[in-house]
């Protein structure tokens, strides 16, 4: 799975760390979802296994802002 944000910077697009939150790393282990490969902040593609402990970080800032208040997290 490929994962990428891009963001308007000053009129010019600009690739922003796109790497997945716990939720979408759940759902990516539920349906076998073998490698995902996101972007950094410098616009390079990280290619890292979904079993990988290094993976499992925190809630991305777009569901935080989705859900105020809210810290349901989807189970295992
Ligand atoms: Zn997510």
């Amino acid at each position: 799975m490929y994962v990428v944000r891009i963001k308007e910077v000053e009129g010019k697009l600009v690739v922003k760390n796109s790497k997945p939150c716990d939720n979408c790393i759940k759902l990516m282990r539920l349906f076998n979802v073998k490698r995902v490969f996101y972007t950094n902040d410098d616009g390079e593609f990280v290619c890292e296994k979904v079993k990988s402990d290094k993976l499992t970080n925190r809630l991305s800032a777009a569901f935080r802002i989705q859900n105020p208040g809210n810290f349901w997290r989807i189970k295992k």
